[in-house]
């Protein structure tokens, strides 16, 4: 049983720069998919500098399961 390793291990990730565009590193596109529209708007984790990387919201649910997206996973019938 080790159920609460990982819950653990939600820290905050740290990205590299060095991978990212210029619009990921400015919060203006989607770490994962680059997309620009909608703005991503969930925060996934940080740059080294500690500026705010950002996701749009399928691929931050993918990154990092919430704990409302659970709630949605299981609606009441
Ligand atoms: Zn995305």
């Amino acid at each position: 049983m080790k159920r609460g390793a990982t819950r653990a291990a939600r820290s905050t990730v740290t990205f590299d720069p060095e991978g990212l565009t210029s619009a990921q590193r400015y919060g203006d596109a989607c770490v994962v998919c680059l997309k620009r529209w909608p703005r991503p708007r969930v925060r996934v984790g940080v740059l080294p500098d500690e500026s705010t990387v950002l996701a749009c919201d399928d691929c931050a649910e993918a990154l990092i399961p919430s704990p409302t997206a659970t709630v949605v996973a299981f609606p009441t019938r």
